[in-house]
């Protein structure tokens, strides 16, 4: 089988704590290094494997970001992929997730029939899990997100759904769309072979004009979203250990202390 896979991959910052400006109220991005987002590393590995069984297969990763987000691509062809591409312009600057699903859209469409897109399920950054999604929705293909369990074969594809307490099994036909999670695979190291290929390689940039896109569904005056406040959150107290000598005079203690905080009166 020659399958063609679309992998959707955010270069992200590598924390879960950056700094917010709080006159711009945007992410402080200086000084922060930039990560290949987790859950599309998995959405990799998965096309990875997914090749390793059908060796025909070719994967394209497509990113949305600035120039800099090329070295992520370079990462993923590193890894194993076939081809990146990226998606840059500063028309496409200050797109909400709806903008950036609409040129995301547009890059799919341009890249042509695909069998599979993978996406990851969240960005670590915005965190919103709605890009995937979207792309699906706009592309009218069946989707399933939350993927932790995959296997395919020549007809169909079989995939397990976490969910909170349990998960679904669903069957469903290419083709489709697929957010993935931690829990389905272990994302693979790149190669010292394939970096060196990776950085040779050349990867194609593409802007509002290569995605033949209406300026009036990306960019920052097209995004329907509008961030009133962004803060960090105030640090948690520290938690707090009751131990005595019998059930009775733990579940005493911790009403009082229920009390002494007017948690219950
Ligand atoms: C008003 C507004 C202005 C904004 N301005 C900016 C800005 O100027 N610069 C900026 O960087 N962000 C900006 N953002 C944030 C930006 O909209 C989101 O980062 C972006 O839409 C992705 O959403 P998310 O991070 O929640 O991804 P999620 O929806 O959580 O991501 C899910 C999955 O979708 C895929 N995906 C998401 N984003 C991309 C991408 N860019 N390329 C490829 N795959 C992707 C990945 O597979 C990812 O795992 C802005 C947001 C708002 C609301």
């Amino acid at each position: 089988m020659a399958l063609k896979i679309i992998v959707c991959a955010k270069q992200v910052p590598d924390t879960n704590e950056v700094k917010i400006d709080p006159v711009k109220n945007t992410l402080i991005r200086e000084g922060v290094p930039s990560i290949l987002n987790h859950d599309d590393a998995n959405a990799l590995e998965e096309a990875l494997k997914i090749k390793d069984q059908y060796p025909d297969t070719h994967i394209t990763v497509v990113t949305m970001g600035p120039p800099q987000a090329k070295d992520l691509l370079i990462e993923c062809l590193a890894m194993g992929a076939d081809e990146g591409i990226l998606v840059s312009d500063r028309a496409l600057g200050g797109s909400d997730t709806w903008a950036t699903s609409n040129a995301l859209t547009a890059a799919v469409k341009k890249i042509g029939k695909f069998d599979i897109l993978f996406a990851g399920r969240q960005a670590i950054d915005g965190d919103t899990a709605q890009v995937g999604p979207q792309i699906a929705e706009k592309l009218g293909f069946p989707q399933v997100t939350y993927v932790k369990e995959f296997s395919m074969n020549e007809k169909n594809i079989t995939v397990k759904r976490a969910l909170e307490d349990g998960y679904e099994v669903i069957q469903l036909q290419m083709p489709c769309v697929l957010t993935t999670i931690k829990e389905l695979n272990t994302p693979r190291y790149m190669t010292i072979g394939g970096i060196y290929d990776a950085v040779k390689r050349d990867i194609p940039t593409w802007g509002a004009r290569e995605l033949e896109i209406d300026l009036n569904t990306v960019g920052l005056d097209a995004s329907p979203t509008n961030v009133f406040r962004s803060f960090t959150p105030a640090p948690k107290g520290k938690g707090m250990m009751l131990e005595c000598d019998c059930e009775k005079d733990t579940a005493k203690v911790l009403l009082e202390k229920l009390v002494e905080k007017h948690v219950i009166s």
